[in-house]
């Protein structure tokens, strides 16, 4: 049996995922889990940078050139962004 120690309130769990005293993440997986939703939370947070504005002021124009040259664009990033994904997959499958 896995036993954990809460480093919040120093209880002794078994295989919980969150400590039964406090609720504080213990195994790997919660504090995966409560890591993403923080980083989450920070992006939220976030104030919107340049690029964003001015994405998101394309995405609305009024002119429909306007629009379509920002899905062109969008779609391209998207791509690169999917090769380099299945890159970094094929990388990891290779050593695996
Ligand atoms: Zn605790």
């Amino acid at each position: 049996m896995i036993e954990r120690k809460c480093l919040q309130c120093q209880t002794w769990n078994e295989a919980e995922d969150y400590c039964k005293n406090c609720g504080e993440a213990l195994s790997p997986k919660a504090l995966d889990k409560k890591r993403e939703e923080r980083l989450a939370a920070e992006e939220a947070a976030r104030e919107p940078t340049k690029l964003e504005i001015y994405q998101e002021r394309a995405k609305n124009s009024k002119y429909l050139l306007v629009r379509i040259a920002y899905h062109i664009v969008y779609s391209i990033f998207l791509f690169i962004g999917a090769i380099g994904a299945f890159l970094a997959w094929l990388t990891a499958m290779a050593n695996g």
